[in-house]
This record gives C-alpha cells, structure tokens and sequence, in this order.
C-alpha cells in the first residue's frame, strides 16, 4: 500500500504542533478537529496511497474555511482538500502528514430555481442529495456518476467529473455557473453567477474546475439544472464486434439524437467480472463480447419508445445489433444502471486493478484492450475495457490478484506512450492526483505546464495546497 509514497521527499513545509491543534480547536471547536480514528482520510478509494496525516479539520463557513488557510499559509503547514475521498488518481489523500481540510460539514443545497433552473450549493453537498433535491422542483443535476452516493458536488467540481450524461449536457465547464474558492492565502474570491452569459474578462471560474484542489479550495458554486425528462428508456444490447459498436454509435447519434442522454459500453469480461462479484446483479442478455447501454431522456414517453425500438430493430436486422431489451419501467432502468454502475467495483472488490482513463479517437477505441491483453498474457487475471463511448473514454482495467511489479512495468509507461501517439489524454476525467503527475508530459506541451507551474506559483506562493498532485 505505501510503496509508491515511500520514496517521495517531503516538502519544506513546517510540522504540526500541540500550539496548532489548540488554535484549530478554538476556531473551529474541539468536535471537528479530529486527531484520532483517521484511517479513512488517509487512505485512497483504490487502496493504493496512505498517507500519514495527524489532523483532519471540518470547517462548517466559508469564513472557517479562509480562517485556516490563512493561518497554514502564514505556518507553513500543507493541506489537502477532501471531499468525498472516491477520486481515482490519488488527489484526495495526504502522501506525508498534510493536514486534511474536509468540506463534509459544508452540504447545503442554498437554493433551488425552478424558473431559471439555477441551483447554489455548498461544496461538501453529497452529489445524489443535490440532485434529490433538485429533482423536488423537476430538475435534475446533469452530471450523474456511480460514486454518487458519496462524492462532494465540490469534488466533481474539482476534478471536472465527466459521468454518464456528458454526451448529452455537456462537461461541468458548461453547467458550472459561477464558483466561490478560498486562496491559500485566505483569500475568498468570489466568482458566483447566476447567468449562462457573463463575459466579463477572464474566466477565472474555469481555473478552479479541475484543478483538484492546488489552486484553492471550492467553498460554493452555482450550476445551470436542466428540468427533468418526463420519459427515460434504457436500452441493453448486445454486440459481436467493435465494429458493429461504432455503427450503432453512429446510428443512436443519428436516429436518438435529440433524445440520446447516454452512450456506454461495457466488453463482456467487464460484464462477467461484475456480475461474478455481485451475485443479486441480473443481466438481460448474455454471451456477447460487447454490450452497450443506451439511454434516452425526453418529454413523450410513447414517441421516445417508439423511436427506441425502432433503432434497435433496424439494427438488429443489419445484423449489427444481436439481441438487446429495452425498458422505460423506473425500477428496471435502474437495474440495468446498477450493472454499469457496479463494474468499476467488481474490478476491485477481489483483485488489485491497474485503472486507466483515456481519451483515444473512436476507430482507435478498444485496440489497447487487445494489446495490452497479449502485452500482460497470463499475469493479469482480467484486462477489460469499458466506458463512456459517447465521449471516446475509455477505462481500461488491468487486474492481478495483488500489485504486481512485473505488470507494472508492461503497462506504464506503455499505456500512456500508446495515447500520446494517438493525440489521446491520459487522463479523459478522473484528473491527475498523485498516481499520474509523472505522465502529464504525455498529454501536456511543455510550455502549457510551464504556464501551470506560474499559475500555480500566483495562486499559492508557498506551495501548500495539495501538494506532490498534479505537477512534479
Ligand atoms: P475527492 O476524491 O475527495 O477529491 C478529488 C480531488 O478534488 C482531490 O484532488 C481533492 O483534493 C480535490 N477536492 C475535493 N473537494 C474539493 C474542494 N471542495 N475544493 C478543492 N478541491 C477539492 N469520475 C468521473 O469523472 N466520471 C465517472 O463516471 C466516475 N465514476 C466513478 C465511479 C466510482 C465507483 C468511483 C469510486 C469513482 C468514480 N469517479 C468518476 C471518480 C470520482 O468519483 C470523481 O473524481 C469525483 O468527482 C470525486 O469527488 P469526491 O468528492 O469524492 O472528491
């Protein structure tokens, strides 16, 4: 688990203190100043970094939130924003002692508008109790991702979460109307905005959306909400080749357009694995090399079905489709996400996984998967592919019973060299963190991360914010 937090330097920063804790203590009260039971704050979701953080402080204001920022810059002590802790690249934890600043305590949805469908909300705000909330007027969040259930709004925020439904509302530098973050100065900057247009020189809200933390933390934010679709339809279906994946692809853009809100592909190891893992998940159909899940979002139900099985109709009699079921039943829709949602955990409810997030152009999709199959042969366990096709995302999974060194060395920098050639990003969504800072020159001209480091330099002078994330 710490090998690969080993051999990192720790930075010049100060070491906390007993003077520290009691400072915290009066600013905040002794109840969120935590000092004791802290393994889950210092360990990743993947349970691949620990860190060895002695302190985790729950500011409840923005002003809670300035007050200890400005106080850590002056001491020079590091601090790593948290907010759900299901990031995927190692960004969420501390890899030396940083002081782990939790946004949990900031979950108020502030308000909702349905006329304007403008929803202001506090960073620490669970992503599922934001949309339920907002679905209480009819509108919903447009980002929908299988960590729901625990990441921060403010998190998705900060790693510029992609999700399910950006092949329909766009990624959140679209829905994110206006942000409130906190420098590592203690400097609030207010960017909040209540309208999609607002061209009042730079965009300094973009600075904050995925940038994971380094460059300050989000207290607050406003996000455009569309309303609700009166009618979904899933739609699972089941393919032969990749091939025949790429012409249905076309063929949903063309025949759904309108109405097509996601666009996923699952291979049939992926499949298998999940379904292996979770006894109580039922899939409709079986023995394809691929499947897909396609859903649509629209106001008639009865056009919307229609519409639906007409596409797989026509295309199960060009042969592309082989078999498939469609459903606008709530509870089966959701069975059939919950078969989606459970394959990145099936991955690693048993097995390490080596996870990989790209971006490659659609002809080039899944051939890593076959490569890196015949690159690892017997050592891995499972090498699979799945994701949100509709946004050329791949997640390609690499699983071995325990972390495995020689694995290791077939895949990285292989995976990363494979993308770089293609013009791909190696990282599509989950972001930079800890685990891919050494790869960021695969995917970033030299001049760009030069700017970054200026950036950075400007935003947090003294380095304490995330630090050993995102840049090396
Ligand atoms: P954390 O993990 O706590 O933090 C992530 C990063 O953001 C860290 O660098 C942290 O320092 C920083 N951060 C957190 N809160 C703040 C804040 N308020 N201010 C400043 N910095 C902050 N990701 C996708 O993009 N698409 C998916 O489809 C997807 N599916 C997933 C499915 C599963 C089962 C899991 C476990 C993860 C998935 N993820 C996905 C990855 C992850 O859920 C997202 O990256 C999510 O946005 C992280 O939110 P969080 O609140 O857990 O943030």
């Amino acid at each position: 688990l710490t090998e690969i937090t080993d051999n990192v330097q720790r930075g010049n920063y100060a070491t906390l203190t007993d003077k520290d804790v009691a400072h915290f203590e009066q600013l905040l009260g002794k109840n969120f100043v935590l000092t004791e039971d802290l393994e889950g704050y210092n360990i990743c979701f993947l349970k691949r970094i620990r860190g060895n953080s002695k302190l985790v402080l729950k500011p409840g204001s923005t002003a809670e939130v300035a007050a200890i920022l400005k106080y850590c810059n002056e001491r020079r002590l590091a601090v790593v924003p948290q907010g759900g802790n299901t990031g995927l690249v190692g960004g969420s934890v501390p890899i030396c002692d940083e002081i782990v600043l939790s946004l949990a305590r900031l979950n108020k949805v502030l308000s909702v508008d349905e006329v304007t469908g403008i929803a202001v909300v506090e960073a620490g705000c669970i992503l599922e109790n934001f949309d339920q909330r907002a679905r209480e007027v009819g509108l919903t969040v447009p980002l929908d991702l299988g960590a729901k259930a625990s990441c921060h709004i403010g998190g998705n925020v900060s790693t510029n979460a992609g999700g399910v439904r950006v092949v329909r509302y766009g990624n959140l530098h679209g829905s994110v109307l206006g942000v409130e973050a906190v420098l590592a100065t203690g400097q609030v900057l207010d960017l909040m905005s209540n309208f999609k247009k607002d061209n009042t020189g730079y965009h300094m809200k973009h600075l904050f959306i995925g940038s994971e933390g380094t460059l300050g933390v989000v207290t607050k934010l406003s996000m455009l909400c569309p309303h609700s679709s009166r009618a979904v339809n899933v739609a699972f279906i089941g393919l032969n080749s990749f091939d025949d994946v790429l012409k249905t692809f076309v063929s949903a853009k063309r025949n759904l357009g309108e109405i097509l809100s996601s666009c996923e592909l699952i291979d049939e190891r992926a499949l298998n694995t999940a379904l292996q893992q979770f006894k109580f998940l039922n899939s409709p159909i079986s023995g394809f090399p691929f499947y897909m899940l396609i859903e649509t979002s629209g106001s008639n139900g009865d056009h919307d079905e229609e519409k639906i099985n007409q596409f797989i109709g026509d295309g199960m009699e060009r042969g592309e489709i082989q078999d498939g079921t469609v459903t606008g039943d709530p509870g089966k829709v959701q069975e059939i996400w919950k078969i989606r949602e459970m394959v990145p955990l099936g991955l690693i409810e048993k097995s390490f996984c080596f996870k990989y997030d790209i971006s490659l152009p659609l002809r080039d999709f899944y051939n890593i998967v076959d490569v890196m199959r015949e690159r690892c042969g017997p050592l891995a366990t499972v090498v699979c592919g799945y994701g949100h096709l509709g946004d050329s995302n791949l997640h390609l999974n690499v699983s071995c019973e325990e972390f495995n060194d020689e694995i290791y060395k077939r895949v990285e920098p292989f995976v990363y060299e494979y993308t770089s050639k293609l013009k791909g990003s190696i990282s599509a969504e989950h972001g930079i963190g800890f685990l891919k800072k050494d790869y960021l020159h695969y995917s970033k001209d030299p001049v760009a991360i030069g700017y970054m480091r200026e950036m950075k330099k400007l935003l947090d002078p003294n380095s304490i914010l995330n630090p050993y994330k995102v840049l090396n």
